[in-house]
């Protein structure tokens, strides 16, 4: 499908990436199980949109009309923006899936509704107070475990720490050029220091 000539603005995943679709259909068996008997559809619009003062919105879940799903089987949507999918790996691929299908679930009759987001807020507010709610505490919960998976990128760790050497080696020399000390050693798998008078 060619990106700049956009003829569609709105297309069934199946006619451009049946991927998609299957991707939804995992998605949904490994994660998100109550949906599991209902008919949801994954659809594209060609570019990501905006709606209620956010841009770049790259998908939404909605539930059919009822007119809607008198006319057809299909029970809710999942809209996904094209021109982000294209570009995007596999993880961030399975994450929107999975937060799309967060906005559905079924109440105690089995009848399908949606859900809103459980947090939001401003990174700059959390920067200045903290973990101030609950719904953030909720975030909060399911982030740290991720934090700790983190491994550590070795090029940024060998940089870190040939810069901890040369500023050892320049507080070495700084002590050694005062006054009345001829010799610095620092050792740094002891981690001591030695000075040597004159
Ligand atoms: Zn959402």
């Amino acid at each position: 499908m060619p990106k700049d000539k956009v003829e569609w603005k709105l297309i069934k995943a199946t006619d451009v990436d049946a991927d998609a679709q299957t991707m939804l259909g995992k998605v949904l068996a490994e994660d998100h199980t109550e949906l599991i008997g209902k008919k949801i559809i994954a659809l594209f619009r060609p570019e990501s949109w905006s709606t209620q003062g956010t841009t770049g919105v790259v998908g939404t879940a909605k539930k059919v009309s009822v007119r809607e799903k008198l006319l057809s089987s299909v029970d809710a949507v999942v809209i996904l923006a094209w021109d982000w999918w294209q570009e995007a790996e596999e993880e961030p691929r399975t994450a929107l899936l999975d937060h799309e299908l967060s906005h559905l679930s079924v109440d105690d009759d089995g009848n399908l509704i949606t859900v809103p987001h459980d947090f939001s807020g401003f990174a700059r507010v959390i920067g200045r107070h903290g973990i101030w709610n609950s719904s953030l505490e909720k975030a909060q919960r399911a982030i740290q475990p991720r934090l700790l998976d983190v491994k550590p990128d070795p090029d940024a760790a060998e940089q870190a720490a040939r810069e901890i050497k040369n500023a050892v080696s320049d507080f070495a020399q700084s002590v050694e050029d005062s006054e009345g000390i001829d010799s610095v050693k620092i050792s740094s798998a002891e981690g001591s220091v030695t000075i040597g008078g004159k």
